[in-house]
C-alpha cells in the first residue's frame, strides 16, 4: 500500500509514527480505515477518544440514549451542559470528538441498533467495537458481525471489573477466532444478569477497558495482530490483579459462524425474544411473580396509614440502604439470599441456622402469627430498588417458608417508584 500522510499530520503523529510497528504504512491505513463503536458510554467515551486523537479516518459512533447526570462519572465525553440540552450521546460525543481532531469524519447515529438496520449500518465499517451492556445487544452484533466479515472488538464492565475480547478475527495465518455465540450458543436467564444501572460501576474501570478495545483496535487496523482473539483480558480493579484465560476456539456446531449456520442476514432472530431481555442499556424490568403476588407502592402506602400489621423485607446491600430506606424494613440483601437458597439444596436443616438474618424473619412472622391468631394470615412485603430482585426473593421466600397462612408479597416498582409516586424527598439512584 502506498503510504501517504500530509506533512500537517506527520507532525500531529509524530509520537507514533515513529514506532516501527506504526511507521507511514500504518498510519496511512489508519487515516483510511473506519471503525464503528456501538455505546457512546463508560466503554465507548475513552474508546472513541483514543482513535480520534490517533487519527482514524471515520468513526461511527451509534447510540439511542440521551446524555443523563448519572452518566458523567465514566462517560466521560459528556458535560453537564449536555444533560441540561438532553441531547443524544452519539451527538454528545460527537461535538467533543470534533473538537478533539477536526480531520477525522466522526458520524452519529442516533438510533437504536436492530436486526432491521444492523447489516446495512456494519456494511460501511471495517470494524466493529461492541461497548454496549446487555445480552440481546451483544449476540445481535455478534451475528451481524460473522455474516458481514467484520472483527469484533467487544468489552464490558461492571463494578470493579472489566473484560475484553475479540470476536469473529482471522489472524494473518488465516485461523479465525470464535463469536460470541460460539462461547455462549444459550442466552443466560435474564434474573441472571446484572448491569451497571442494577450492580453499580467504578467509572475507570471501563475506561480502561474503552481504552483496551483502542487499542486492541488500533492495532488490526495499523495491520498489526491483536492480543485478546480466543483469549479473555479479565481486569480486576478492586484487588489489582489482571489474568488472561484462554477461550475456545470457533466451534463448528455454532449456529452462526460454524458449519451449518441457520443464522443468516435475511434471517436474523429476534434477539429480544431469544434473550428474554431488552436490547435496552436501562434496567430489565423482570415479571417472573403472578398479579396476586404483587402489590403497588400506592397499596403498601394505604397498608401502612391503616397501620396494618405487617413485616417488609428489603434485599438491597446495606450500602444502598444508606441511600433511602423506608422504616422499619428488615434486610436481607438478595446475595445472602441465593446463598441460603443453594444452601437448602446441600442441607435444608441448617439454613436457618447459618443465615441468622432469616432467622430473624421467621421469629418475626412467628411472632405475627401469634399475635394476630393463627387464621389471619402473615403478611411479608419485599422491596428493592427497582422491583426486579423483590420479585426473585419472593420466589425464594415462598420455597424457604413453606407456610400456607404466610403471604408474600413483592412492591412494585420498588423504591423508585416510591420515589415518585409517593415520597418526592427520597433520594433516587
Ligand atoms: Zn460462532
Amino acid at each position: 500500500m502506498e503510504a501517504r500522510v500530509s506533512n500537517e499530520c506527520v507532525e500531529r503523529y509524530s509520537r507514533q509514527l515513529i514506532m516501527p510497528e506504526i511507521g507511514m504504512p500504518g498510519q496511512a491505513k489508519l487515516q483510511s480505515s473506519k471503525a464503528l463503536i456501538i455505546g457512546a458510554g463508560g466503554l465507548g467515551c475513552p474508546c472513541a477518544q483514543y482513535l480520534v486523537a490517533a487519527g482514524i479516518g471515520t468513526l461511527g459512533i451509534l447510540d439511542y440514549d440521551v446524555v443523563e447526570k448519572s452518566n458523567l462519572h465514566r462517560q466521560v465525553l459528556h458535560t453537564e451542559l449536555g444533560v441540561s440540552a438532553g441531547i443524544f450521546k452519539a451527538e454528545s460525543a460527537a461535538q467533543n470528538l470534533r473538537q478533539l481532531n477536526s480531520s477525522c469524519n466522526i458520524i452519529p447515529i442516533c438510533s437504536q441498533l436492530t436486526r432491521d438496520n444492523a447489516p446495512d449500518v456494519f456494511q460501511d465499517y471495517d470494524l466493529i467495537i461492541d461497548a454496549t451492556d446487555n445480552v440481546a445487544s451483544r449476540y445481535l452484533i455478534s451475528d451481524v458481525c460473522v455474516l458481514t466479515d467484520k472483527p469484533l472488538v467487544s468489552g464490558s464492565a461492571l463494578r470493579w471489573e472489566g473484560q475484553l475480547t475479540i470476536y469473529c478475527y482471522t489472524s494473518k495465518d488465516g485461523v479465525t477466532g470464535p463469536c460470541y455465540r460460539c462461547l455462549y450458543p444459550v442466552p443466560p436467564p435474564p434474573e441472571s444478569v446484572t448491569n451497571c444501572s442494577d450492580g453499580g460501576v467504578i467509572g475507570v474501570v471501563p475506561g480502561i477497558i474503552g481504552c483496551m478495545q483502542a487499542l486492541e483496535s488500533l492495532k488490526i487496523l495499523t495491520g498489526n495482530e491483536p492480543s485478546y482473539s480466543q483469549k479473555l483480558y479479565i481486569f480486576g480493579g478492586l484487588r489489582g490483579v489482571s489474568r488472561t484465560v484462554k477461550l475456545r476456539p470457533r466451534q463448528s456446531s455454532c449456529v452462526s459462524c460454524g458449519q451449518n449456520p441457520t443464522v443468516s442476514l435475511s434471517n436474523l432472530p429476534d434477539y429480544v425474544e431469544f434473550c428474554g431481555m431488552d436490547a435496552g442499556d436501562k434496567c430489565q424490568i423482570l415479571s417472573i411473580l403472578d398479579k396476586d403476588e404483587r402489590i403497588s407502592v400506592d397499596e403498601y402506602q394505604e397498608c401502612t396509614a391503616r397501620s396494618k400489621k405487617h413485616i417488609l423485607v428489603d434485599v438491597r446491600n446495606p450500602v444502598e440502604l444508606d441511600i433511602c430506606a423506608l422504616p422499619n424494613c428488615l434486610n436481607i440483601p438478595i446475595n445472602r439470599l441465593r446463598a441460603a437458597s443453594a444452601r437448602t439444596q446441600i442441607e435444608p436443616s441448617q439454613v436457618f441456622e447459618k443465615f441468622k438474618e432469616i432467622t430473624i424473619l421467621k421469629d418475626a412472622i412467628d411472632k405475627n402469627l401469634k399475635n394476630a391468631g393463627l387464621d389471619t394470615p402473615c403478611n411479608v412485603f419485599v422491596v428493592c430498588r427497582m422491583g426486579n430482585d423483590s420479585q426473585i426473593a419472593v420466589r425464594i421466600f415462598k420455597n424457604l417458608f413453606d407456610k400456607e397462612n404466610v403471604l408474600f408479597q413483592d412492591i412494585r416498582g420498588g423504591l423508585m417508584a416510591w420515589a415518585d409516586r409517593i415520597d418526592k424527598n427520597m433520594a433516587k439512584y
